[in-house]
């Protein structure tokens, strides 16, 4: 599949989608593994939730694991425009990493060798 916002770290290794966060006016890219700044991103950059809906139906369709995961991570359906961009954001990239979709390959060979 695709990736939004494709990134590797090389610090960590993680490879799969970074994690983004509010900074006043810029949106912060982050490792999630290993919380390293990655760079600042405009906010165009955050993808539509409608896009990252269909991304996550692309994943999983077992509407108890997604209430699940919007439980864990906060998820409020009434916020409006970037916020609920952001939250939608949150959602699908803690999805693909339950999902094992992305993940740190050092570790990752660890496992497997
Ligand atoms: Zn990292």
């Amino acid at each position: 599949m695709e990736l939004f916002i494709p990134h590797e770290c090389d610090v960590c290794g993680y490879t799969g989608e970074p994690k983004l966060l509010f900074r006043g006016p810029h949106i912060q890219k982050m490792c999630p593994n290993c919380d390293k700044h990655v760079k600042f991103i405009s906010k165009s950059h955050v993808p539509d939730y409608r896009e990252i809906k269909s991304k996550i139906w692309v994943i999983t369709q077992e509407i108890p694991f997604i209430e699940k995961i919007k439980q864990q991570t906060g998820f409020n359906a009434a916020l409006i425009g970037l916020e609920l961009n952001m939250a939608y954001w949150k959602l699908y990239t803690t999805i693909r990493i339950e999902y094992g979709l992305d993940f740190v390959e050092s570790y990752f060979k660890k496992l497997t060798v």
